[in-house]
């Protein structure tokens, strides 16, 4: 008897088919004794129509986020009938879907009426998504007589007040799920928790990010006595690159857990960057698996450094980001310069994603998130007011349009001459390099470069990895 946990993405949970692969992998693993919790993303789309509805709201497209509405509730109301054939459950379970979706209209009225919403809005908005799939994944299951319900994480994940990429406290979290979950799983229930938010002390919603259902699943996982994590997607498995980019990708049967935090970090949209966090350090496999196709192995993901010896591993990229320069010949020697543009950066609410020196030390360059990028130039020309008067800073540019392409592999660390050929790749095939950067863990390299370059950018780095990697054929 085993005791494991499994999210399932939105595309896994994204139609009544998809849900039926979902209910033969639970009913395999329950069969087998497995003592499991299930972990559900929303719908495929549902997060970003309940985004967009907000955004109808502020601007008084009240036609706009009705419609969102019915649409949503025509989705779940046919899923829920093509799974589910009438029965009491049925019916309750219709009612819960539509008393959520009966909040929706009534957030967003009260958005429409004040002509903005507050993060905690936001967050109660969108994540209905998950309160809803939940519900009829459980009701779904529970029709193929397994014992599954369907539980609100707000119950068992504590976060802190930061609304929109909350943090989760880590005692209380710990806590709940051993007090809380722990018992439900003893007593044979398959509970089938929300991705993507816990709840602050007061108990308000609070998401984790974008993506974070991933990192719902690590939190469980952590705490509930996992010795296994599977988060079930739309691929085969983590892969060389982003198969969307470069047909050739390849699942990679095995990847360390440092290797994938800087895919991830890097943009690879298979796990949520900080997926890892709360499972290292105790033993728990993590593997990432197809449930379209289930009889794939998928890629493991392990503490081991190397089992093989790729150099570059993977290819990565982030789209929308915009690099600053902080230039000037006053700056060589100043101490603090780049602490304080760093902290100027963090007050314009912006993380940065990649830094790098000159090494004249005349300037420096960093990037964040597209949408912060103006943010931040004004915060740090506020900061740096006075070095800017007396010319020993000459500008804050901007370059927009620019991308992040990074190279992953634990193999480059102390492996001579990756680098040099990694420039060549891109000089060979004109793509214009702006700054490069190495993780601190010299297991990934880092480019910017623009965002017309990026195709042939990351196709020429994927031949590198090709050549190298040791790949399941598939
Ligand atoms: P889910 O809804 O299951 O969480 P996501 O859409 O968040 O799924 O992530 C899976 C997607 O990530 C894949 O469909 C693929 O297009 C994309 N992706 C980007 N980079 C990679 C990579 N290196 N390996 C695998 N998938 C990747
Ligand atoms: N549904 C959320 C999102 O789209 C969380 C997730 O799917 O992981 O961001
Ligand atoms: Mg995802």
């Amino acid at each position: 008897m085993r005791t494991i946990t499994m999210k399932f993405g939105g595309t896994s949970v994204g139609s009544a088919e998809a849900i039926s692969n979902v209910i033969d992998i639970v009913r395999e693993s329950v069969e087998a004794g497995d003592k499991l919790t299930v972990i559900v993303s929303a719908m495929a789309g549902v997060t970003d129509a309940l985004f967009n509805a907000i955004k109808m709201a502020e601007n008084g497209d009240k036609w706009g986020y009705l419609s969102t509405a019915d649409k949503l509730r025509d989705r779940h109301e046919e899923t829920l009938n093509m799974l589910v054939p009438p029965s009491a459950d049925r019916e309750s379970t219709s009612a819960k879907i539509n008393a959520l979706l009966d909040d929706l209209v009534e957030l967003c009225q009260a958005i429409n009426i004040m002509g903005e919403a507050t993060p905690r809005v936001v967050d109660a908005i969108v994540s209905l998504g998950e309160r809803m799939s939940s519900k009829l994944v459980a009701a779904a299951l529970r029709h193929h007589k397994l014992n599954a319900r369907a539980y609100d994480a707000g119950q068992f994940i504590t976060t802190d007040n930061n609304f929109r990429s909350a943090n989760p406290l880590w005692d209380e979290t710990q806590a709940l799920i051993q007090q809380k979950l722990v018992p439900l799983i003893e007593s044979g229930i398959t509970p089938i928790l929300t991705g993507y938010f816990g709840a602050t002390r007061d108990g308000q919603i609070a998401t984790l990010g974008r993506g974070g259902s991933d990192y719902s699943a690590a939190i469980f996982a952590a705490y509930n006595g996992a010795e296994e994590l599977v988060i079930w997607t739309d691929v085969d498995g983590v892969m060389t690159t982003d198969p969307r980019i470069d047909k050739r990708a390849r699942v990679l049967p095995y990847v360390s857990y440092q290797e994938v935090g800087e895919l991830a970090f890097y943009g690879a949209k298979v796990l949520h960057p900080k997926t890892v966090q709360p499972i290292l350090n105790k033993g728990i496999l993590l593997r990432v698996r197809n449930t379209f196709n289930p009889t794939h192995p998928g890629t493991l993901i392990g503490p081991e450094s190397e089992m093989v010896d790729t150099v570059i591993k993977a290819v990565t990229s982030i789209r929308n980001v915009g690099m600053l320069t902080v230039s000037g010949k006053g700056m060589i020697g100043v101490p603090g310069i780049a602490g304080r543009t760093f902290t100027a950066t963090a007050q314009a609410g912006a993380s940065i994603l990649m830094i790098s020196q000159s090494s004249s030390e005349q300037s420096f360059c960093f990037t964040v998130p597209e949408d912060k990028v103006n943010d931040v130039k004004a915060s740090i020309e506020s900061e740096l007011a006075k070095e800017i008067a007396r010319d020993d800073i000459d500008s804050v540019e901007i370059e927009a349009e620019v991308v992040i392409v990074t190279a992953v592999g634990a193999g480059m660390r102390g492996t001579p001459g990756v680098a040099g050929r990694v420039f060549t790749a891109m000089g060979d095939n004109r793509v214009n390099v702006l700054s490069i950067a190495q993780g601190s863990s010299e297991c990934s390299i880092s480019f910017v470069i623009y965002e017309r370059d990026l195709k042939r950018a990351v196709i020429a780095l994927h031949d590198l990895a090709l050549e190298t990697a040791t790949v399941n054929g598939h």
